[in-house]
């Protein structure tokens, strides 16, 4: 089967499985797990942060991230489409009584800035606090450029506000724009990013900041339930995504960008637009289900209008998407 649905569904190669048998552990909770120590170290550098802390899932590494910047009464600027507004099952809320403040994303996955600024809260007990603006990078697929950044950065100094980045898929992003990953993550306070998306990972996210930052993360890492034991077994697959993995990404793009170059080709698919990762997405109205049932049947996956590219599809795979989109049209 072949499976676009999300580049959560990789399976570890046997190189990951490996290093995971291999793994030197301890107990995490006690700070004495080596693998996973490393893996934080590692990460950090990488990043060019003081500090990271190793999570189960990327909604936990944001969770703790926003309950470490924000306290109850506090506020966060996001997009309403945002992982950490729609599909975080409310946490920042009903966790840590965190107001979110959803503004639509632009076309090209930023929050617009003079929406951002007229959304910020002057000093007044009418409203909550406004802390912390949060972005994501890749947004469905789109990278944000680093002007923007500068930009925005700029605007939460003026304001004395905190930033964080849903970098669920930051890899990707670095790697589209050919720039290492601490050049995004600069402008942020902390970045949560997702090891067992197209890292290709079982398991695992990190979140990364400064150490007092991180230091609160860990304990609300604790008080959720995520603090792991002999972890270092998924720690190592975490650390050699990060050392094999990342450059292999521009694959997953030239994937997404073949089949996408194809299907712009055929008369009754259409594309929202290119392609700038390793997401396909159809036109928004594209109605999904016969599409679907015939590519079922040729063996893909898909969930709707968005295709995710990974590790786990060939370019034999390609072909095969290619032939049945091709039937189908
Ligand atoms: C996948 C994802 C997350 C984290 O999801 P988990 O399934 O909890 O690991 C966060 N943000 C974005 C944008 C994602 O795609």
């Amino acid at each position: 089967m072949i499976d676009l649905r999300s580049d959560t569904v990789t399976q570890p190669t046997p190189e990951m499985l490996e290093v995971m048998h291999q793994a030197d552990t301890g107990d995490d909770v006690y700070g004495e797990d080596p693998t996973v120590n490393e893996l934080e170290r590692f990460a950090a550098a990488l990043t060019g942060k003081e500090a990271a802390v190793f999570a189960p899932t990327g909604t936990q590494s944001n969770l703790i991230g926003l309950l470490s910047h924000c306290q109850r009464g506090h506020e966060y600027i996001v997009g309403h489409g945002a992982h950490t507004y729609m599909y975080e099952g409310g946490g920042a809320a009903v966790l840590g009584g965190i107001q979110p403040c959803p503004l639509p994303f632009a076309m090209d996955g930023s929050l617009p800035l003079d929406e951002v600024e007229r959304a910020i809260k002057p000093d007044d007990a009418h409203f909550a606090i406004t802390r912390l603006l949060c972005l994501e990078n890749t947004q469905a697929g789109k990278v944000l450029p680093l002007e923007y950044l500068r930009h925005f950065s700029a605007l939460a100094q003026r304001y004395e506000l905190r930033r964080h980045l849903d970098g669920a898929r930051v890899f990707n992003a670095a790697v589209a724009q050919s720039v290492p990953v601490a050049q995004i993550c600069e402008h942020f306070d902390t970045v949560s990013i997702c090891l067992s998306k197209g890292l290709a990972c079982p398991v695992g996210s990190l979140l990364v900041g400064d150490q007092e930052t991180i230091r609160s993360a860990r304990r609300w890492r604790k008080m959720l339930g995520g603090g792991m034991r002999q972890a270092g077994i998924l720690a190592a697959a975490g650390l050699y995504a990060l050392k094999n993995n990342v450059a292999r990404l521009h694959e997953d793009h030239e994937k997404a960008a073949r089949v996408a170059e194809a299907l712009a080709t055929l008369p009754n698919i259409r594309l929202q637009e290119e392609p700038q990762t390793n997401m396909v997405m159809l036109a928004q109205d594209t109605v999904v289900e016969p599409l679907q049932q015939h590519l079922l049947e040729a063996g893909i996956k898909i969930s709707g209008v968005r295709w995710v590219f990974h590790q786990d599809v060939s370019d034999d795979d390609v072909d095969k998407i290619l032939d049945a989109c091709r039937s189908f049209a």
